[in-house]
């Protein structure tokens, strides 16, 4: 069987008006690329608002599901029963198509997201503030995956003596940071593995996640197969996660949502990618000049939204006890350009929504021994969304600023005499998902790489934008849960199924 569901023929079965395409022209879209060549807006940050809700509203999850044919708002457990046994059932025939004929699919998913760039930057940019320099490489990691997991789907089928069978339904619940690139690569993952999903998207990015879905469906993923829902977290999102149907659920989020859905059932087969604390170790050795840039891109980039992102920055003994480092950091922090998202020059944008207490206190108040070298400010006394970056000094170990991860744009320094000593305090933190070092000397590079507890190292280059293939990205300790396989990685479509003994073919 082939499938030939595609966007024509979405057009065809649903009234234009109610699908997503349709909101945009509803709210006044713009062509694609035009803010990226003349900015219209004025750039100073809190003058103007029309960022967000202004230029393209913002959609709630809540009116996400009714857009297109294949998105089901799923009220009733009725409803959710019934979309789960269709969804198997459709999963079967996409099974069976084998990995050469979902790779063609897959492929031809990347060039529609190719196609479609300038539109998934600007919808990145107004729902979640991703300013251009940031939402541009995520849609090339997006674009990556596909490509990727098509050809990593091929290889599911040359294991001799063993055939792999799909998971028979995968739900898919990724973050609102990575709008783009994470759905985009757990769905992916999950189909070249010939398992049919389940699309939930965050609700805070859900207009993003719902253009990830109709780009997979514009390459001739059945709707059936994928299936953009959106459902109550609180109610319906328990049994989702718990029915027995749900062979596999790919998560990235904090590492309490991973617990909570352990909660629902304690042997769901979870692919979770959780928090972070990262930290980036600074030697005298290091060429001080690339480590300022390598830090404030990693720890300010989507203001530091990202579970990737530097929060801390260890510096080791004469970096630390000499002034010129922290007064190369100052410099290029309160320099940063910080502004409207779809702005080409701003390099820092605003936050997803206005911070939560963890945050807020994080951004506002210091430990013991802590002093602000730059003091977050609030930007705008209309929204509270517009933050400047933090620098705060003294960071003690063990202290709340050395474990926490507040998930905003403030980035710490601790200090240490040798760096075994720098490695101690990194491994110290619950996590274990990125860590850097700046370095020059290779008996440091090698002590560092032997000791460090983190799933992706990068050495003189910044934490974040961990790339397809070449990075596969996962963590260690409390920033994985579950299958601990690596996105973007050669073994990671190996967990979307199990094997079983070769079966005979006819
Ligand atoms: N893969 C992203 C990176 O390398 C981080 C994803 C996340 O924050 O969850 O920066």
């Amino acid at each position: 069987t082939r499938f030939t569901a595609s966007l024509e023929a979405l057009d065809a079965a649903v009234p234009p008006a109610r699908r997503v395409a349709d909101r945009f022209a509803e709210v006044g879209r713009s062509a694609p690329g035009r803010f990226v060549s003349t900015p219209d807006t004025d750039p100073s940050v809190g003058a103007n608002r029309v960022w967000a809700d202004g230029i393209l509203g913002r959609i709630e999850a809540s009116t996400l599901g009714v857009d297109t044919v294949a998105a089901a708002r799923v009220e009733t457990e009725a409803e959710l029963e019934r979309l789960v046994a269709e969804t198997v059932e459709a999963g079967r025939a996409w099974a069976e198509l084998g990995a050469a004929e979902r790779g063609a699919v897959l492929h031809r998913a990347g060039d529609v997201l190719e196609e479609r760039r300038a539109e998934l930057i600007e919808v990145m940019a107004a729902e979640a503030g991703k300013t251009i320099d940031q939402a541009d490489p995520e849609v090339s990691e997006a674009v990556d995956f596909a490509h990727y997991y098509a050809e990593r789907g091929l290889e599911l089928e040359a294991v001799e003596g063993a055939t792999f069978v799909p998971a028979r339904l995968t739900l898919v619940t990724p973050p609102w940071n990575f709008p783009v690139a994470i759905p985009a690569g757990s769905a992916l993952a999950a189909l070249a593995a010939g398992s049919p999903v389940l699309f939930k998207p965050a609700g805070l990015s859900a207009r993003s996640g719902a253009l990830v879905a109709e780009a997979l469906w514009a390459a001739g993923v059945p709707t059936e197969v994928l299936r953009l829902i959106d459902v109550d977290e609180e109610t319906l999102g328990r049994q989702l996660v718990s029915h027995p149907a749900v062979d596999r659920v790919i998560l990235t989020g904090a590492f309490e949502t991973a617990e909570l859905f352990r909660s629902f059932r304690p042997e769901l087969p979870l692919l979770a990618e959780t928090s972070g604390k990262n930290a980036i170790i600074v030697t005298p050795s290091a060429d001080l000049d690339l480590t300022v840039k390598d830090v404030v891109a990693s720890a300010f980039g989507h203001a530091g939204q990202k579970c990737s992102a530097a929060s801390l920055v260890v510096l080791v003994g004469s970096v630390a006890s000499s002034p010129r480092f922290r007064s190369q950091l100052m410099d290029a922090i309160s320099s940063l350009p910080v502004g409207l998202p779809h702005v080409a020059s701003t390099r820092m944008g605003p936050l997803i929504e206005a911070p939560g207490p963890k945050l807020r206190e994080g951004l506002t108040t210091l430990g013991a021994g802590e002093s602000w070298l730059i003091r977050p400010r609030a930007l705008s006394t209309d929204d509270a969304r517009l933050w400047g970056p933090g620098l705060r000094d003294g960071v003690a170990r063990g202290s709340a600023f050395h474990r926490t991860e507040y998930f905003g744009p403030i980035l710490g320094i601790m200090t240490a005499p040798t760096l075994d000593e720098a490695i101690d305090i990194v491994n110290e933190v619950d996590y274990g998902l990125t860590s850097g070092l700046h370095s020059l000397d290779r008996g440091e590079i090698s002590t560092w790489l032997d000791r460090i507890e983190a799933g992706n190292l990068y050495v003189n280059r910044g934490i974040t934008g961990a790339i397809v293939e070449r990075q596969p990205f996962g963590g260690w300790k409390k920033s994985s849960v579950g299958a601990g396989a690596k996105a973007g990685g050669p073994n990671y479509l190996v967990n979307l199924g199990s094997w079983v003994p070769a079966r005979a073919t006819a």
